[in-house]
Formats: structure tokens, sequence, C-alpha cells
């Protein structure tokens, strides 16, 4: 039985320029994909990130995966390019503080546009574009990433646990809904992860007590979550579609 082999696939990622979504990028790569990644403002990082990438064809596009237009001209451009879409993984996000009982009503509203309009309806846009494409070719994966947050709460950041809830529910629905057209869908769900997006936590005075979080006493790498958006996203995994699952050394137990 081969795993993880992912020869002659066509990759989407969005938000691939740093963090998990390169790490992710790369892995499939290395296992023979052809990947396109999204990204928004860093242009040098998604640069780099495609020169990290062994084989041919790769390509990064600029989005804003918060406006539905942008995402629809991603996945078209992508889809043109390749000549379809096997895999979607929504992995652009963002997280930010706006806790309730020291941020404006005006504060407030903006931060949930924004983690909303990214995280959920980002990928809810995406996932819907690329369906549209995988139900005529007959068949892909989408796989998203969450977060231990939808489960454990999110105090500071109550928008960013409320979004990757809700990216839960849009995965386990999209299972149910396209798994009649052969596309699979599934989520990770990560604990801390040691990018730029969790630096100023884990640098910060609450470093130690967030790593100890986990007994193995550290966070996770970016490379042992794309090891589980590849399984997610592998031929021999359709049957764990509309799973969540959790990457997070044992931090948090649900
Ligand atoms: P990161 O290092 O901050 O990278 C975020 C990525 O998202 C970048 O590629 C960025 O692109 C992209 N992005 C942000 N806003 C975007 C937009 N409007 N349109 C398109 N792309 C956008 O974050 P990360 O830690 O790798 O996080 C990746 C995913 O994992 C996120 O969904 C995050 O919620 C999730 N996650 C992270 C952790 C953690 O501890 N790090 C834990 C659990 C879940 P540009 O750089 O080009 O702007």
């Amino acid at each position: 039985m081969k795993t993880m082999d992912f020869t002659n696939q066509r990759i989407l990622i969005t938000g691939g320029s740093r963090g998990i979504g390169r790490a992710t990028a790369i892995a499939f790569a290395e296992a023979g994909a052809r990947v396109a990644l999204n990204f928004h403002s860093d242009k040098q990082a998604a640069t780099e990130t495609i020169e990290a990438m062994p084989g041919l064809g790769h390509f990064a596009v600029r989005a804003d995966i918060s406006q539905p237009e942008s995402v629809q001209q991603l996945v078209e451009a992508v889809v043109q390019e390749m000549g379809g879409l096997d895999v979607l993984v929504n992995n652009a996000g963002v997280f930010f503080p706006h806790p309730v009982d020291r941020s404006s009503y005006t504060e407030w509203q903006q931060a949930w546009e924004k983690t909303i309009g990214i995280n959920l309806m980002g990928a809810a846009n995406a996932s819907y574009c690329a369906a549209q494409h995988m139900i005529k070719q007959g068949g892909g994966r989408i796989v998203n990433v969450s977060s231990r947050g939808a489960y454990r709460g999110e105090p500071e950041q109550p928008a960013y646990g409320a979004s990757k809830a809700g990216l839960n529910a849009l995965s386990q629905s999209l299972a149910q809904a396209l798994a009649p057209h052969h596309i699979f869908v599934g989520a990770v769900a990560p604990g801390f992860v040691a990018t730029d997006m969790a630096k100023p936590w884990l640098d910060g005075e609450q470093g130690e007590a967030i790593r100890q979080q986990s007994p193995t006493g550290r966070v996770a790498k970016p490379e042992e979550i794309a090891h589980g958006i590849l399984f997610l996203a592998s031929e021999e995994s359709q049957f764990t579609t509309g799973c969540v699952l959790d990457i997070n050394g044992a931090s948090y137990l649900r």
C-alpha cells in the first residue's frame, strides 16, 4: 500500500507563504504534488517557500481570502493553470486579542468581522468554489486548519474560538454533503504551534506555561501539523471524512 503519495496531485493552500501553510506546501511538494500557494501580504515569504519546494510547476497567487470575489478569482486561476484541483487546504488565518472587558464596541466589531471573514467565511467561500470543480471532475479533498481553541475557549480572542468552532461545523456539514460526490472533508485542530502567529505568546512571559500545557513540555512544529494535513488529504484516509484531528500533544483532551 502506498501512503502519502501525492504524485501529480494538484493542491491549493491558502495562507501558504508562512508557518503551517509553508510546511504543508513543502510536504506536499516532497510527496510529488504540484502546489499553488496563496498569500496575502508577504510576497517575499511566498517566493522563499516556492524556492524551498522540490519539484516543478509550483506557483504563488496573491489574494485576500476575506474577499469573496478574490477567492473566486484565486480558485479559477489555480484550476486554469493546473487543469483541475485535487486538494484544497483552508489554512489562512488570523489570531489577535480583542478581550470583551477591554475593547471598545468598535474594536470588538472590527475584530469579529476580520476574524470571521478570514478564518471562516474565507474557508467557506474557497470550499464552495473548489467544490464546483471537484464535483465536475469526480472527486477531491478539502482539509481545514482549525484549532484547539474551538473546544478549549479563547478568552482573549473569542472571535477566533468561534471561527474555528464554525470551521469544524463547516467541515462536518460539507463532509456529509460532498461524500456522494467523492469529495472528502476533514480538519486538523492544533494546539500552539511554533510559527509567527504564536511567537508573541511563546516568547512572552507565558511561554513556558504554554509549553507545559503539554506533558511533552513543548509546542508543535509546523511540520507536525503538515503531516496531519497530508494524512487527511491522502487517498487512503477517505473514511476519516468528517473528523477533526487533534494535534496538540495531549495539552487538551476532549
Ligand atoms: P502565520 O504564521 O501567521 O501565517 C498565516 C498565513 O495566513 C500567512 O501565510 C498569511 O499570508 C495568511 N493570511 C493571513 N490573512 C490572510 C488573508 N486575508 N488572505 C490570505 N492569506 C492570509 O500563521 P500559522 O500559525 O501558520 O497559522 C496557520 C493556520 O493555523 C491558521 O488558520 C491558524 O489559525 C491555525 N492555527 C495556528 C496555531 C498556532 O499556534 N500557530 C494553532 C492552531 C491553529 P501573508 O503572510 O501573505 O499575509
